[in-house]
């Protein structure tokens, strides 16, 4: 049912004014606020605010599997601080060939993209808009060779492996802190592996038993 414009949630509302593909001026009452739909009353278009997709990748490193590659972002938002490679999928990519190539763009790396290890949902400031995003996180192995001393590219300022319980130890210095979650995730699973007891570091996950203690795209612990 249509609300009345007090209700109507900012900023959803107010930061689009016009159908975009009629042009008619939108009024408080064409939004739903519980499906974020704008209901175009000149042309009948339904015009949904879904999350937006996006892929990261949790890249090990290819002799020390507690060790993932992180980046120092040298855009905003969050520059300085540090993120798994990641960003938006483009429309009509495939989810895995929207995070290698992220990984490429971002990090300078060639992934072999494996299976899904998390799915979340996040609130991320982009470019002052507060954006509902859907984040696929993928495992990967190396596919070409290691970042070279030194890389920078066009988003990172460094690109380096790095132990996963010294950035959750310090979560103040992630870009996205939802991506805490994805790094705990990635715990768990390390833990999961054989030979991961009494606080050894487990041996590098082999990507063909990446699946074993995946069910539902989340490790399962028991
Ligand atoms: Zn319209």
């Amino acid at each position: 049912m249509p609300i009345a414009e007090d209700e109507i949630p900012a900023p959803r509302y107010r930061e689009i004014h016009y159908c975009p593909r009629c042009g008619v001026a939108y009024r408080p009452q064409d939004f739903y606020p519980v499906e974020h739909l704008f209901l175009c009353t000149g042309c009948g278009f339904d015009f949904y605010q879904n999350p937006l997709p996006s892929a990261v990748v949790v890249l090990k490193h290819p002799d020390r599997a507690d060790d993932v590659l992180l980046l120092k972002r040298s855009t905003a938002p969050g520059i300085g601080h540090w993120c798994l490679p990641g960003g938006f999928i483009r429309y009509g990519e495939a989810p895995a060939a929207a995070a290698a190539r992220e990984a490429r763009e971002e990090a300078g790396v060639e992934v072999q993209i494996g299976p899904v290890l998390s799915v979340g949902l996040l609130d991320y400031l982009y470019r002052g808009r507060h954006l509902c995003i859907l984040e696929v996180a993928y495992l990967a192995h190396l596919s070409g060779p290691l970042p070279a001393a030194g890389l920078v590219t066009q988003e990172a300022s460094e690109v380096v492996f790095r132990p996963v319980a010294e950035v959750l130890g310090t979560p103040e210095t992630l870009a996205f802190p939802e991506q805490m979650t994805v790094l705990r995730d990635y715990q768990t699973l390390l833990a999961l592996q054989p030979g991961a007891k009494n606080g050894q570091s487990p041996p590098p996950c082999a990507p063909e038993s990446w699946g074993a203690q995946l069910v539902t795209g989340r490790p399962k612990v028991e």
